[in-house]
């Protein structure tokens, strides 16, 4: 009988801390918990579903994650593959998941197959739409409109917080281009093809060791060098999320250095700076 009512105590207790905790969002990559932060200052709890350091275009969601996210009010998405898995998987646990596909509005990248610079999706649209300072724009504004829309009763504090980070986000893209206006050398040599939005901004050109989201043939392998010897390329961009077997070998026949580089950082203007600064040192 004790055990009975201290039962229903913590039970109701539970219930009670339930009512108050924040609503859960769930975001995709890093950078976005960064940005749905920024904005909702406090008034919901950010679920990460891509731990940093993981890749997002192989990424398959835990159990245990699974059962966390389930608890999802909107699912801030942006197109990668396993989001089409998931999603599913959790509204027959809860129908009320709303997702936002942030790619709403923004000028994307669609490649060709033949290019290299693919990745791994199958539409062959470029997914890192975060890596443009213009475009995180448009994204941000989408996120704000959406919490404006579910939780009303923050709309002014969603509006003002949308403002500043916008505003912030012209600056950023001022910033680097002026970093990087005067450059000579326009091409950069990276492990995994993550920059295509920021070579689109600030007019670079991005050679992709990984081809298509695999490792070079050898005769791709040949033609990428030869054309890195062309560009006097001395610098390898790579990321902690992929291999670097490709671009140690690179280096050692360019004589380049390999520079480790964020784009899935959560330190969002961070990141944008570091990757500028390494493009113009
Ligand atoms: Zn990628």
């Amino acid at each position: 009988m004790i055990n009975l009512a201290l039962g229903l105590t913590l039970l109701l207790s539970a219930f009670s801390f339930a009512a108050e905790e924040p609503p859960t969002i769930l975001v995709s990559l890093a950078p976005y918990k960064f940005f749905v932060e920024r904005i909702a200052n406090g008034t919901v709890s950010v679920l990460l579903m891509v731990p940093v350091g993981a890749s997002a275009h192989t990424y398959e969601p835990t159990p245990k994650q699974m059962v966390r996210a389930s608890t999802g009010n909107i699912w801030f998405t942006i197109g990668e593959s396993f989001e089409a898995k998931a999603v599913p998987a959790i509204r027959s646990h809860n129908p009320q998941l709303q997702t936002v596909d942030l790619r709403q509005g923004v000028d994307l990248i669609i490649s060709d197959p033949q290019s290299g610079q693919c990745c791994c999706n199958t539409h062959c649209q470029d997914p890192h739409i975060w890596l443009s300072a213009r475009q995180a724009k448009t994204q941000v504004k989408t996120i704000a409109d959406a919490l404006k829309q579910r939780y009303p009763t923050h709309a002014a504090l969603y509006e003002k917080n949308l403002e500043a980070l916008q505003k912030e986000l012209a600056t950023l893209d001022t910033t680097i281009t002026q970093e990087l206006v005067h450059l000579n050398n326009r091409t950069i040599l990276v492990s995994h093809p993550s920059y295509a939005y920021f070579c689109r901004d600030y007019n670079l050109k991005q050679l992709s060791i990984e081809f298509e989201g695999k490792d070079p043939t050898p005769r791709q392998l040949t033609q990428l060098l030869n054309q890195a010897r062309q560009e006097h390329i001395r610098k390898i961009f790579v990321q902690p999320q992929y291999s670097r077997k490709g671009a140690n070998m690179f280096a050692k026949e360019l004589d380049a250095t390999v520079i480790v580089l964020d784009p899935y950082s959560e330190e969002y203007f961070d990141s944008m700076h570091k990757i500028a600064h390494a493009i113009a040192d």
